[in-house]
């Protein structure tokens, strides 16, 4: 069986809380060897440190959610940066946009995503970033923090998780540098767009995601998301570029170490 990397779940969410270790087995039984547990504040940053401690494979991301963007500070901050000495923690965020749902204040968002990027360079992590419906507004603010004057990151890489731009803005992240996260959505018929995406963009610059418990892909759609539905989306990747689901699996994998800096020797048990 060919490794899978999961590179964005919320394993600490209480939806898991009753089966969260039979659904580790389910992933390792399917492939998935590693995954990155996502933080979107402090709260839920500390829970996926743990999880990372408690389970080789598990790699975790200290971050705040743009919807939690009001309740930045300097101490929260302060406290990515502690809790991010631990070697467990691969990347910085979510962290990001979010004029979909508003749920803080715009310019707090921006001030938030900006001191992001900026711990994220400090500290030579990759930034995870989620943004919806302000793609614009995110590359300005990635522009002034993390490119240099010839549109090159000054830092580390990072990951445009649950891509949901044009082709046009995909090849603007790919020459930037970033990795185009690829999740459930992309097994929707109506999804035409990122199809698109997929088609047109290198392999080398797509990592795979479930962003479970949410965007649960097909066939298992209306059910609760989890790491082992990786494979689902692995195939519809491999029908739009019309190559095997082991070569999506063995890039995508490759690039997930890559940008994580994982190691291929800590592995989830197969079953
Ligand atoms: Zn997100
Ligand atoms: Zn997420």
């Amino acid at each position: 069986m060919v490794p899978l990397v999961d590179t964005h779940v919320h394993l600490d969410s209480n939806r898991f809380d009753e089966d969260r270790q039979e659904l580790l087995d389910r992933a390792g039984s399917v492939g998935v060897r590693q995954l990155v547990t996502i933080g979107t504040n402090v709260h839920t940053s500390r829970a996926a440190l743990v999880l990372g401690r408690e389970r080789e494979g598990i790699w975790s991301t200290v971050g705040l959610h743009p919807h939690e963007a009001r309740t930045g500070s300097e101490e929260t901050y302060r406290t990515f940066r502690e809790l991010a000495r631990e070697s467990s923690v691969v990347g910085v965020g979510e962290q990001g946009l979010d004029f979909y749902y508003d749920n803080s204040p715009r310019e707090e968002q921006r001030d938030s995503f900006r001191a992001q990027l900026r711990l994220a360079i400090e500290l030579d992590l990759p930034a995870v970033i989620h943004v919806r419906d302000a793609y614009e507004d995110a590359w300005d603010i990635i522009v002034e923090e993390w490119l240099d004057d010839a549109g090159r990151p000054n830092g580390p890489g990072g990951v445009f998780h649950c891509f949901a731009a044009d082709v046009d803005f995909a090849q603007r992240c790919v020459e930037a540098g970033f990795m185009l996260g690829i999740g459930g959505v992309v097994t929707f018929s109506n999804a035409q767009k990122l199809h698109r995406v997929v088609e047109d963009i290198g392999l080398e610059h797509l990592v795979l995601e479930t962003d479970a418990p949410y965007l649960t892909p097909d066939p298992h759609r209306g059910k609760r998301n989890e790491p082992a539905y990786i494979p689902h989306i692995a195939e519809r990747v491999a029908d739009l570029k019309g190559i095997t689901v082991k070569r999506v699996a063995e890039q995508t994998t490759a690039n997930a170490r890559r940008l994580f800096q994982l190691p291929d020797s800590e592995l989830l048990p197969a079953d």
